[in-house]
């Protein structure tokens, strides 16, 4: 199956000499359509490295990042960043939304971004908003939504356009694991429309719901683990064996 994200050999360094810190090294990883891999690790290991790299929100200081395959090393910056706002979707902890916007304004903000003009952006919106069952809520500002509704304009939001990638750092962050779970169950459902995700956490139960499990170690991936085969991998021709 495609590979929507790959790490090859990846290395990243902040600062120098004294003060150098090394959070991710050689580290490689490989995220195919329609899997969710959860990223495990103490704090400070690296996991939220891991996200921003993938992301491209930063470079590596070596190693190789490719995205549907396209390597983004020498990829000029301008076309990078297009990559970046069509096919990556982020969740972050806190979801940041923006608090003079309405639900709706909050999802088209990406398409406008790129420059999609408002009355089609607000309608793409508007198909979001009602898979996200938001639909009567499209008008409210964050501060009259719920938690767990703002939880699905911050996803409505990752996923809108035609997103490959969803990276979530620490989905369960600012809630408790039951309104993480809800964030996982949609992206989950992106999953399975072809997306890859990549999730950052420390929480045993939301990992759960991955495909795999990545542990990172001081910026070393130690340790892989899949889920037991069930007697379906035995009709999958070219399944992978476990690592
Ligand atoms: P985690 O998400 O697992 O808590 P991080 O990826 O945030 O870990 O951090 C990994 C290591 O890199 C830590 O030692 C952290 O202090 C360091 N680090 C992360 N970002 C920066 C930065 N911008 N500048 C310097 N050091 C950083």
């Amino acid at each position: 199956m495609t590979a929507i994200l790959e790490l090859r050999d990846v290395t990243k360094v902040y600062g120098s000499g004294a003060s150098e810190v090394r959070a991710l090294v050689g580290l490689d990883l490989i995220v195919r359509a329609g899997e969710m891999v959860a990223v495990m690790g103490p704090s400070g290991s690296g996991k939220s490295t891991l996200l921003t790299i993938a992301g491209s929100l930063e470079q590596p200081s070596s190693g190789e990042v490719l995205i549907e395959g396209v390597s983004l090393t020498g990829l000029p910056a301008d076309e990078r960043a297009r990559l970046r706002r069509r096919r990556i979707g982020y969740v972050f902890q806190d979801y940041n939304l923006l608090p003079g916007l309405t639900a709706s304004e909050n999802i088209s903000l990406p398409l406008e971004l790129d420059g999609m003009k408002a009355r089609k952006a607000s309608a793409v919106a508007r198909q979001v908003l009602e898979e996200m069952d938001l639909a009567d809520r499209a008008g409210s500002f964050p501060d009259e939504l719920s938690g767990g509704q703002r939880q699905r304009v911050a996803i409505g939001r990752a996923l809108i356009g035609d997103r490959r990638l969803l990276l979530a750092d620490e989905p369960s962050g600012a809630l408790d694991t039951k309104a993480g779970e809800g964030v996982l169950r949609l992206l989950r459902k992106a999953c399975k429309g072809g997306a890859a995700a990549v999730m950052a956490t420390h929480d045993a139960q939301l990992a759960a719901w991955a495909d795999r499990v990545v542990f990172v170690r001081d910026g070393v991936a130690v340790d892989h683990t899949s889920p037991a085969a069930g007697p379906e991998s035995l009709l999958i021709a070219d399944a992978e064996p476990p690592r």
